[in-house]
This record gives structure tokens, C-alpha cells and sequence, in this order.
């Protein structure tokens, strides 16, 4: 048994002033003081200057693509994008990098991943990870006639996972690639829950579903002429994010989002990977749209083919400075406990006893107004 302390607890909602937390051997959390007690002498106990926390929760991920070497080009568009995804990923599969990048963010600080699979090339690094996943198992398809094969290929893959017991769900890449009749098959999966869906990522999708035009509709119409599906209005939007109101619903990206969505839904999430959207687009998610969804926001590091790292808490440092939001109280949640729920990880964003989150310890800080600072860092403790 070890007692860890420090300047504050950030238990992954409240904050407790010089408290510190017991663990035994194993990692679990036996008991978290009250205020004030840290400042009493303790056999075993370790005081450190900072914020003692949970691991961190990295809630949207492409471990598949970490072998994909990151372009120079940076803002390009989408369509560019999505063929060099297609062109270079075989090259990329076959330059498996996941081990690698696992442990990197595990030594990082990240206990959780919210993880895209469209392969089971992930499986065998996230079998012996001590990272906690879910992967989603993602799914694209316009030709409703191809819908049984699609949903073939995913079960097949979801039974891999299984094997493995690993989490997963079954999702739709987004709406400019999923059919409706495949949208509305894979919202009749049972116990499908949390889905992810990449939505309004780019100029490109704007063009796309409210003008009709540009180079994703090109793309698109090469790929299947018969393309027909514009979300064009808000409510279009809410039908389609209706059929999944059993699951919760973890929106990607966002960063050109003009509609108004539907906070009173209570499963929905919002997850900014801002350093991913400044690299492609150089643009984030407008400021009014983030100050109305604070309590709604999760981070993610989206993937190395458009990142130079997979580092959540270098994601929570841009947002803090995109935004000027520099709280504390309002930043930790996004990449602990709200990022925990969503993904379903009732154990892990939240120091609670009984539980083995994983214990970060974040340093140079503003500890007078519990404030981020550009020079704050995190450090693994357990
Ligand atoms: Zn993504």
C-alpha cells in the first residue's frame, strides 16, 4: 500500500486540496482522503508537486493508420485526403506501427482509446496492451445493395475482437459515406453502443450536402453516381442521429458544423481533435459552437497520418489556447471522466475506490487559479 499526494486531487470532477490517495499492489485505489490531510506526516507517502489525477482518455483514434507517414502538404483538402488514405493504405497496413504508438500513449499518460478499426490489424497490440479500448468497427457503403456483405464483414470482424475480449461496436464512417438503408441497418444492432460517426470535418461536406458541388460531391459521384443523401437542415441531421438514441453518440470532428444540434440529447458527445483539423484544414470548430457544448466536448488525437503525435493532452493544450479556456474545471473532464463515459469505461476518467484508472500526476501548473499553463506537462505515476 502507497499513498500518493499532492498539491490538488482532481478526482475527475471536484478538486481536493492537499489530499492524497491510497493504492494497493495492484493499481486499485483503496481510499482518497479528505482536504487537508496530505499535510500530515504518513509512512509511505509521496508528495508531489501538482495535480494528482486519472489517466487520460483519448476518445477518437486510428491505431491502424499509425505506419502512415504524415504528409508535409499540410491543408489539404478532403478529397485529397480520403484518396491518399485509399492509395497509400495498403503500404501503410503493412508498415504496422500500432505496438509502437500503444505504448507510446500509454507511457503518455492515456489508460483509454476510443479506437477506429476498419482492419483486425489492431487486435494483436491491443490484446497485450495495458491500454484500456473500444474499438469501433467502422463501416462505409453507399450501394444499398451491398449492405448484407458490409454487414457480414463487420460482424466477422466484431467476433475477432470478441475473441480477444476486446469492446467494440458497430459504426458508420459518416453521412456522406453510408447509405441510409446502411445507417438504419446497423442502428438495429442490439447492444451497439457507444457509436461513433466523423461528421462536417470539412469545407468539402458543407459543399457537398448544401450546394451540391465541389470536389467530395465529385469524388463521390465517381464512386456512385446514384449519390442522393443531403444533410441539409437540421432536422435531417436529427433523424438520422434518432435511430441510434439507444447508444451513446460520439460526433468527430465538427469543425464545420453550421447546424444547430440538439444539446438536450443526453447521449450525444462532441469529440474535437483540433490539432488533426489544423494540420488538414486549418480550421476548428467555431468558438460559440464550443462556449454552448462545453459540458458535451471530448478530445481526440485522430490518427499519425494526420498528426505528429497521439498525445490527448498536447490535443487539450491547442483547445485551450484555440479557445482561451484555460480552467481546469472545465478542461480535465474533456480527456477523463466525461471522455469515460461515453465510451462506456464505467472504471476508468475517475478516481473512485475500488477502481484502477491509472494515475497521471500533471506539473506546472497555475495552482493558484487552477489554470492550464504552455508549460504544464504530465507525468505517469502508476
Ligand atoms: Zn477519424
Amino acid at each position: 500500500m502507497i499513498h500518493i499526494a499532492g498539491h490538488y486531487i482532481f478526482d475527475g470532477k471536484n478538486f481536493h486540496k492537499n489530499a492524497f490517495i491510497s493504492i494497493d499492489q495492484k493499481g486499485t485505489i483503496t481510499h482518497i482522503s479528505d482536504t487537508g490531510e496530505a499535510l500530515k506526516e504518513k509512512s509511505k507517502m509521496m508528495f508531489y508537486s501538482g495535480i494528482i489525477m486519472p489517466g487520460m482518455i483519448n476518445a477518437h483514434c486510428h491505431l491502424e493508420l499509425s505506419g502512415f507517414k504524415k504528409s508535409d502538404e499540410n491543408h489539404k483538402d478532403l478529397s485529397y485526403f480520403i484518396n491518399s488514405i485509399i492509395t497509400k493504405r495498403e503500404e501503410t497496413l503493412n508498415n504496422n506501427r500500432c505496438e509502437y504508438f500503444d505504448k507510446l500513449m500509454f507511457d503518455n499518460g492515456i489508460n483509454c482509446v476510443g479506437d477506429i478499426s476498419n482492419t483486425e490489424i489492431s487486435i494483436p497490440a491491443k490484446a497485450k496492451s495495458r491500454i484500456k479500448y473500444h474499438s469501433f468497427i467502422e463501416l462505409s457503403g453507399l450501394n444499398p445493395k451491398n449492405i448484407q456483405e458490409k454487414l457480414f464483414f463487420a460482424e466477422k470482424l466484431k467476433n475477432k475482437f470478441l475473441e480477444y475480449n476486446l469492446n467494440c461496436s458497430i459504426v458508420p464512417h459518416s453521412f456522406y459515406s453510408v447509405s441510409e438503408e446502411l445507417f438504419k441497418s446497423i442502428s438495429e444492432i442490439k447492444n451497439n453502443s457507444p457509436v461513433s460517426i466523423h461528421l462536417m470535418e470539412s469545407q468539402e461536406e458543407i459543399d457537398l450536402f448544401f450546394y451540391k458541388k465541389g470536389k467530395l460531391y465529385d469524388l463521390l459521384n465517381k464512386i456512385f453516381p446514384e449519390f442522393i443523401q443531403f444533410i441539409d437542415s437540421t432536422e435531417k441531421l436529427k433523424q438520422y442521429l434518432n435511430l441510434f438514441n439507444q447508444s451513446n453518440i460520439i460526433l468527430v470532428h465538427n469543425t464545420f458544423l453550421k447546424n444547430k444540434i440538439i444539446s438536450n440529447n443526453l447521449n450525444l458527445y462532441f469529440c474535437l481533435c483540433p490539432k488533426s483539423n489544423l494540420f488538414l484544414h486549418n480550421q476548428i470548430p467555431d468558438k460559440d459552437f464550443v462556449l454552448e457544448n462545453t459540458d458535451k466536448i471530448i478530445l481526440g488525437t485522430d490518427s499519425m497520418a494526420s498528426n505528429n503525435n497521439l498525445d490527448v493532452f498536447d490535443e487539450l493544450k491547442t483547445f485551450a489556447n484555440s479557445y482561451q479556456i484555460y480552467e481546469l474545471e472545465l478542461l480535465l473532464p474533456m480527456i477523463t471522466s466525461r471522455a469515460a463515459k461515453a465510451l462506456n469505461f464505467t472504471n476508468f476518467g475517475k478516481l473512485k475506490i475500488g477502481n484502477n484508472p491509472g494515475i497521471i500526476l500533471l506539473e506546472n501548473v497555475d495552482l493558484q487559479n487552477l489554470k492550464l499553463l504552455n508549460e504544464s506537462s504530465v507525468k505517469r505515476i502508476i
